[in-house]
């Protein structure tokens, strides 16, 4: 099994389609889904070979053919070194911060983060005496204020949930370098088809390929993409003891679904405007979040790192929680769910679901209101989309 040679100078699309194919002695066109969870050796010689790191697989827990390609392509695409997957999107985050850091030292985050990452960072890794500070992550001067001696990491989230903030990633990993940390940038929400943190000097990314990679909510995956270096010292020897292996089922069909992530990004993004613009013409609307529209805060430096604004807008209605449970009641087409990045609209009441644990006080610093709504567009024709949430609005 070889990959292909001219794979280097392929453009993005290309590689989405391409990229990491391993082709089996039967020649298939579609990728191999190699379900198994070990390897035959010729002879002991070869098992005694392969242990001491010759090349080949040894047991799936350590590598996969499958898992293997789905690692390649996704490198490929965010323009990383060395990429590893993992079962779900939190085992890559919890591998990346276990890898970063050791007793004593301090981590920098931005507050607006999915709430299992907090409690990782502030809960699991302060039980080993690591120190953690929570920034806005909008303001550089924060992140610049908040970097003490014992600084090892920086960990943001671009655009954020649900508020869709953005961090200025090249300031920040600036920022990192010159304090002698890392930068970790959890990039589910935009996906390597529109945000590749790397060229902003990230060094590490990280994914829930659950989300828009999956784009059609079947399984659960994650992947952590990082330099060779990073990879040789510290992700692979944890990776391979502690065990967060991927399915090679669900590395098949993530590794599947990034041939059309491209297609879907554009398809998302362009229905996401279109209902973000429906829902700013609507009286009781209070206001609309979307990183390409002239009124977010951040919209020039979203257009500098993002060539495309998202599939999820967020926004509040009048009239607080009551409102908004109403308007999430009348709905007959879009889904209430917790989950995004489906092809199927989704709608999210954040504090009362995906931010209940915070306290009221937590939520407020976080911008997330009893009447904020997060709604992950789908890839159903948006005017059935708008057409719903007018119906739900004139009832609500
Ligand atoms: C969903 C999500 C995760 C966690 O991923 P799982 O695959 O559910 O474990 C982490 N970060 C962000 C931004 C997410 O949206």
């Amino acid at each position: 099994m070889a990959t292909h040679k001219d794979e280097g100078a392929w453009r993005p699309r290309t590689r989405a389609v391409r990229g990491g194919q391993l082709r089996s002695a039967f020649q298939e066109t579609a990728e191999g889904l190699f379900l198994t969870s070990g390897y035959a050796y010729e002879g002991p010689e070869e098992a005694e070979a392969r242990f001491q790191g010759a090349q080949g697989f040894t047991y799936t827990r350590y590598g996969n053919p499958t898992v293997q390609m789905f690692e390649e392509r996704l490198a490929a695409l965010e323009g990383a070194p060395c990429a590893r997957a993992t079962a779900s999107g939190m085992a890559a985050v919890t591998a990346a911060l276990m890898c970063s850091v050791k007793s004593g030292d301090h981590i920098v985050a931005a507050r607006a983060m999915f709430g299992a990452c907090r409690y990782v960072i502030e809960q699991v890794l302060g039980r080993f005496g690591v120190t953690s500070t929570l920034v806005d992550g909008s303001d550089v001067g924060a992140w610049a204020g908040a970097i003490r001696a014992n600084t090892r990491l920086l960990f943001c989230e671009t655009p954020a949930n649900p508020t869709l903030d953005i961090v200025d990633l090249r300031a920040v990993s600036k920022l990192a370098h010159s304090a002698g940390a890392r930068l970790i940038v959890d990039n589910a929400f935009a996906s390597p088809a529109l945000q590749r943190p790397f060229a902003f000097g990230a060094d590490i990314v990280v994914h829930s390929t659950t989300k828009y990679v999956d784009g059609q909510g079947r399984c659960l995956g994650g992947m952590v993409l990082c330099h060779e270096d990073f990879l040789v010292d510290h992700l692979q020897t944890f990776l391979r003891n502690t065990g967060p292996a991927i399915s090679p089922f669900n590395a098949w069909v993530h590794l599947k679904s990034l041939e059309t992530l491209d297609l879907r990004m554009r398809a998302h993004c362009d229905n996401a405007e279109h209902v973000a613009e429906f829902l700013s013409r609507q009286q009781r609307i209070r206001s609309v979040r979307y990183p390409f529209r002239s009124d977010h805060p951040q919209a020039a430096l979203a257009r500098t790192q993002m060539s495309g604004g998202g599939g999820v807008v967020t926004f509040e209605i009048d009239g607080g929680k009551e409102a908004a449970f109403v308007l999430a009641r009348r709905l007959k087409l879009i889904d209430i769910s917790n989950n995004l990045g489906d092809a199927k609209s989704l709608i999210t009441h954040p504090a009362t679901t995906t931010h209940q644990r915070l306290t009221p006080e937590a939520r407020a610093e976080l911008g997330i209101s009893d009447g904020m709504l997060r709604l992950s567009v789908g890839l159903e024709d948006p005017e059935d989309v708008c057409a719903d949430l007018a119906q739900a609005l004139g009832a609500a």
